[in-house]
């Protein structure tokens, strides 16, 4: 059996190796099959291809959408394939990631207020990782933060001035859920809810909120994630069992950005082949 690790990040979006490292680190991690899932975004998929190639690895193509179901935020997997260059979807995607580095600069201009902290810091963190970023988010903000020894790390930054009830927060236009797995599926690509019942404070879905996904044509569930206690997973393998929908699993690796090990969570050989064979995916 293959070792398959569906879902992470490179410095492209919010990890913090470029997507050859991240390779690298698969490949030291013992893993077979990776699939790089940066948000909103596909930028780091030819160097990850090319680097899992010289690595002997399998890469499948794929990105991790933002999107909001009942105004709250989800987070969908595209696996398989990208969107067309110039297609309706890419061009939403290009509006998504315009929409949240606005975003993100006014976040800094309330911060820089009252902490040490501009845009060109920043901008600096973000693109002084080897690639080029695709769009500059609250990840960026939060290691600017560090940096300047306002928090210790990310997560202490988005429990507080980073969180949605923080002075500081600034929404930004996502797509919504419909409207996501609809591109997704344009693209030729299987949409997976990535931890959408997430232990995490007030963000997980209820079954029936993911009921609701499923009637928008989600096509199946990521079940192994470390957000997910053993309730959720059993919730979430109930649902797609009755559905017939595929069960992925994945680290969410972003590099030293968060805590998560490559190949913490894996998809079974069976999932992998439902999306290679739906998708005509080449590894
Ligand atoms: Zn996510
Ligand atoms: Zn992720």
């Amino acid at each position: 059996m293959r070792a398959t690790d569906l879902h992470t990040h490179s410095a492209v979006s919010d990890g913090t190796e470029t997507p050859t490292a991240l390779i690298e680190q698969a490949r030291l991690a013992g893993l077979d099959i990776v699939a790089l899932t940066d948000h909103d975004t596909d930028r780091g998929i030819a160097e990850a291809r090319e680097a899992a190639s010289s690595a002997g690895l399998g890469l499948l193509p794929g990105m991790e959408v933002s999107a909001k179901h009942h105004g709250r935020s989800i987070h969908i997997l595209a696996l398989g394939n990208t969107p067309a260059p110039g297609s309706d979807f890419a061009l939403k995607l290009n509006e998504v990631r315009d929409s949240r580095e606005k975003r993100a600069q006014h976040i800094v201009e309330r911060l820089g207020e009252d902490f040490p902290i501009t845009w060109e810091a920043v901008l600096e963190i973000a693109s002084g990782r080897g690639v080029s970023v695709a769009s500059v988010g609250r990840p960026h903000i939060a290691d600017a933060l560090t940096r300047a020894g306002v928090v210790t790390g990310r997560a202490e930054a988005f429990e507080t001035m980073l969180a949605p009830h923080s002075p500081y927060y600034v929404p930004y236009r996502a797509l919504e859920a419909a409207e996501a797995i609809a591109g997704i599926h344009a693209s030729g690509a299987l949409a997976v809810g990535a931890h959408l019942m997430t232990v995490k404070r007030g963000k997980g879905l209820s079954s029936d909120a993911c009921q609701e996904l499923v009637e928008s044509g989600l096509d199946g569930f990521e079940v192994f994630h470390r957000e997910h206690g053993e309730a959720e997973r059993a919730a979430l393998v109930e649902i797609a069992h009755e559905r017939g929908l595929i069960v992925t699993g994945g680290s969410d690796y972003h590099g030293s950005g968060k805590p998560n090990r490559l190949g913490e969570n894996t998809t079974s050989e069976e999932s992998l082949e439902r999306i290679l064979e739906a998708t005509s995916a080449r590894l």
